[in-house]
């Protein structure tokens, strides 16, 4: 079988969370909004209604152009893209055409420790549409407004893609890209973020370099809805174009799919539309917007380190792994957080004890950080699920965090102790220090003698001494864990174990 090339390029939508419309102060329907409650007579086409354009919006959609590297222009303008459909009420979308906001960026995300480079071609605003119902009984179909003139972003970048996997770790990027400018929370599951992905196949050997670089018609997929969806369709995608090319028979000319999540395959629609077809021409009704040097200048500056940015600072100027740096970096407030315990930790190395105990944070900041992405990414986060708690709304702030990993980092408490603090941390926002003083749980403080405590559980379990000596080395972990419940958490667990495996030869 010859083998071929994956070209996959990507068109996306992303919904700005504006308070109010693209064209209206009509405000921009919460999640769950009863149909058409959130509509005016802009969202409704009304006669005598005139679109005047959000600015908030604008401003939005230059940052993201600039996140992206994008080229901004001084002038921009909006255009009308006509066509028929029910949910769009005044027959044609307000979007932009040969002005738009950006063109020519670039976002450049890794897939397998391999960095990729993908262009953006260009990235402009445009109104959405609502949506439309079609209940399984009954032979009419429903349309609700609400959602009809909410502010969309549309990205489309050049075929640089070349796996369907990449494609999807491209799409979770700009996500957390649209996350950290805050200017949507691009969830894919509740339609923040809806994907297009174009795809075509070529052989990988050709006799000419043309032939190498020539791009076949491509086939458009629609409808996928989450990260997985992208990633099968395209996968589906690519087994059934390499069966057309073996067969002799490529696609000939474009044409749109659409993917069937049960079925797991994509199925053929209506030819696309050609550009023609839109008849796109100036919007009349709102005039040449131009950006003066100033306000483009503050826009520029709204832009908030991204997360790549964020993730070489974590991993080069903080010492964290380069898998913590990933874990923390993929939620903005998670990574907030983690620098303010960083922080804290780093004044207590440098402060909190007495001169000739003092230690450098350059000797321990690695262990320390480890410590605390492993604290936040595994323990603490276990404990907010259970709560159903986001970090945000924790009742543990950074300051006490770092002070319960600070004990544990001196060995002031057990890492049993440590976790059952934070748990309790979190369910009544208590310090770390109270905590401990009151339910008696510092390791140094506390007056147990280990080797009576070890000789009273051994004494205590005769037949699991006995399995011990027949051979079975699991009933020492079983005894070490009486210890743990007879100190309440506070031995060394280790230390345990080996006096245990000692007193019984
Ligand atoms: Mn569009």
């Amino acid at each position: 079988m010859t083998t071929y090339e994956i070209i996959i390029g990507l068109e996306v939508h992303v919904q700005l969370i504006t308070k109010s419309k693209m064209f209206s102060a009509c405000s921009v329907p919460p999640p769950n909004a009863a149909p058409n409650t959130y509509v005016d007579p802009v969202t409704l086409a009304l006669p005598g209604t005139l679109p005047v354009p959000n600015e908030t919006a604008l401003a939005w959609a230059v940052r993201a152009a600039y996140a992206l590297g994008c080229t901004v222009s001084a002038q921009t303008k909006f255009d009308r893209k006509s066509y028929f459909y029910p949910d769009l009420p005044k027959g044609y979308q307000i979007s932009q055409y040969d002005q738009p906001i950006g063109h020519d960026g670039e976002l450049l995300f890794s897939y397998r420790d391999v960095s990729q480079k993908v262009h953006i071609e260009r990235l402009h605003v445009e109104e959405d549409t609502g949506k439309l119902f079609h209940p399984a009984s009954g032979d009419y179909s429903l349309v609700d407004f609400n959602r009809a003139g909410v502010p969309l972003l549309e990205m489309v970048t050049e075929p640089d893609l070349r796996s369907p996997e990449s494609a999807k770790a491209f799409l979770q990027e700009l996500q957390l890209i649209m996350r950290y400018l805050g200017i949507s929370d691009a969830d894919m599951e509740k339609g923040q973020l809806r994907c297009d992905a174009n795809i075509s196949l070529r052989p990988a050997t050709a006799a000419t370099p043309e032939q190498v670089e020539r791009l076949y018609p491509k086939t458009e997929i629609k409808n996928l809805n989450s990260f997985r969806s992208v990633e099968r369709a395209l996968q589906f995608e690519v087994g059934r174009q390499e069966q057309l090319w073996e067969k002799g028979t490529p696609p000939t000319k474009q044409s749109t799919r659409g993917w069937n999540e049960a079925s797991g395959q994509t199925v053929a629609q209506r030819e696309k539309e050609a550009v023609q077809d839109y008849r796109y021409f100036p919007e009349p009704d709102i005039p040449l917007i131009s950006f003066s040097a100033v306000w483009l200048k503050q826009q520029r500056a709204e832009v908030p380190e991204l997360p790549a940015a964020r993730r070489r600072r974590f991993t080069e100027a903080m010492s964290f792994s380069e898998t913590d740096a990933a874990s923390l970096v993929h939620d903005k407030a998670l990574a907030n957080y983690a620098e303010q315990v960083v922080s804290e930790l780093r004044e207590w190395v440098q402060a909190e004890r007495p001169k000739e105990q003092r230690v450098t944070w350059a000797t321990h900041k690695a262990d320390l950080v480890k410590l605390v992405a492993s604290w936040l990414v595994h323990v603490h986060a276990g404990i907010r699920a259970k709560q159903q708690r986001s970090i945000e709304d924790s009742k543990i702030t950074p300051e006490n965090f770092a002070e319960l990993l600070a004990y544990l980092y001196d060995k002031d408490i057990t890492k049993t102790v440590a976790q059952t603090v934070l748990a309790e941390m979190e369910v009544t926002g208590n310090d770390p220090s109270n905590i401990i003083d009151t339910k008696k749980l510092w390791s140094r403080a506390s007056d147990i003698d280990l080797e009576t405590v070890v000789a009273n559980v051994v004494a205590d379990h005769p037949d699991v001494v006995q399995d011990y000596k027949k051979g079975k080395t699991t009933a020492a972990q079983f005894l070490v864990g009486q210890v743990m419940k007879a100190t309440k958490g506070t031995a060394d667990a280790k230390q345990a174990l080996e006096m245990i495996v000692h007193k019984l030869g």
